[in-house]
């Protein structure tokens, strides 16, 4: 249970999901004064991440109701703490996943936050001052500095706000495998959603050859005339899947949903790498075969460390990524939500928190 927090005076409107229901209502919370190490920020766009989807209908079993999800968060700066020298007022920043984490383990001292054990979520966590965290469906948030970045200024704010989840998570993955640094490899990427169509956006400006592995045949066209992709397999199709059997260095799987890793694998070279980024609420299947025929390697990643992700917003910016979104009112949450979970978004909704956009 959260501790009594009496300097959250702050009354803030947003949007919840109130139970497994995961249906999104208004909610009118509390938020801490802006303190020394805080910076206030007026959310102008938030994504809809499928994480967002995972929380709001307890997929995963650990959601703290009411919910109020949203860590694709872009906005201004209203507001600096005085430990602040980053940022200043009317800055155009962004918020990703993480609130807090120790500050002193091995993993927070290397710029890996994201690994430190005590890591706390922008929303569904628990704040340093033991209250509950609330996410970007809300039209403002106070955030510790060390977990704020800066969004370049040729991107937009509304195409910009899923890098803060959906392109962090993408580039570690690639960075750690060093795609940024030797173009011309050949990578998969599974699963063309979210987080997917940035993957291979990322891909191509990093100079490699990109295979789509999909479950939807109609993606096929975008996936190579917007996205660039160079090859595109349809994964229920056995003939296709054969074809591309030991043609890859790396894949990214960004698949929501439970699937089996088996042919997946076999479309990797000797000695290649899955980085299963995906997070389905069921484990996903891992069959041997596959795996010790091809002396192949699976790892996970969970988003990026702070100054990665900085460093992913300017690269961004240097290649002019952006992600393709929807954009949508925060009445249409709910709608939003359902076709999410029906693959039904080109590719990724976004919220316009502070009515800014024209619709
Ligand atoms: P998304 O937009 O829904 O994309 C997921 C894609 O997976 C879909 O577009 C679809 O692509 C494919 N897919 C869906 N159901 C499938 C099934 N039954 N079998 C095979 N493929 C299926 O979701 P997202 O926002 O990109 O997030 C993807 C996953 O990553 C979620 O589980 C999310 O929680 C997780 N995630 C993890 C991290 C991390 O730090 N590791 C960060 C963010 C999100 P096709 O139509 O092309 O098949
Ligand atoms: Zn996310």
């Amino acid at each position: 249970m959260a501790l009594e927090t009496p300097n959250h005076t702050q009354t803030v409107a947003g949007w919840a999901a109130y139970d497994s229901s995961g249906k999104i209502a208004p909610y009118i919370f509390k938020r801490r004064e802006n303190g020394a190490n805080d910076v206030t920020i007026q959310v102008m766009y938030c994504g809809i991440c499928h994480t967002d989807l995972h929380h709001v209908k307890d997929d995963w079993g650990i959601t703290m109701y009411p919910v109020v999800p949203g860590h694709e968060i872009t906005g201004v700066i209203t507001k600096v703490g005085s430990n602040v020298k980053n940022f200043k007022l009317g800055d155009r920043v962004g918020v990703g996943c993480l609130a807090a984490s120790c500050l002193e383990c091995e993993f927070c001292k290397n710029s890996q936050e994201n690994y430190c054990d005590q890591i706390q979520f922008t929303y569904n966590g628990i704040f340093w001052d033991g209250s509950i965290t609330y996410g970007g469906y809300s039209d403002m948030l106070v955030a510790d500095h060390r977990y704020v970045v800066h969004v370049p200024d040729n991107l937009p704010m509304d195409a910009a706000a899923p890098l803060l989840c959906a392109g962090i998570t993408v580039f570690s993955p690639m960075k750690d495998c060093q795609l940024l640094e030797s173009p011309g490899k050949k990578v998969g990427i599974v699963g063309l959603g979210g987080l997917g169509h940035v993957a291979v956006k990322m891909a191509k400006a990093f100079g490699h050859q990109v295979t789509v592995i999909s479950t939807s045949p109609s993606k096929e066209n975008e996936a190579k005339q917007r996205l660039g992709a160079d090859y595109f397999l349809v994964s229920t199709d056995a003939k296709q899947m054969q074809r591309g059997k030991r043609t890859l260095d790396v894949i990214l799987d960004t698949v929501s949903a439970k699937h089996s890793l088996g042919p997946i694998l076999e479309l990797l070279k000797v000695n290649g790498t899955l980085v299963v980024v995906g997070a389905p609420d069921r484990p996903i299947e891992l069959p041997s075969f596959p795996l010790i025929f091809g002396k192949r390697a699976i790892k996970g990643s969970m988003t990026g460390g702070m100054k990665e992700t900085q460093e992913m917003m300017d690269v961004c910016g240097k290649h002019n990524i952006t992600c393709d979104i929807e954009l949508i009112k925060p009445d249409k949450i709910n709608q939003a939500l359902d076709r999410l979970a029906r693959n039904d978004v080109r590719y990724r909704f976004v919220i316009d928190i502070a009515g800014t956009s024209k619709l």
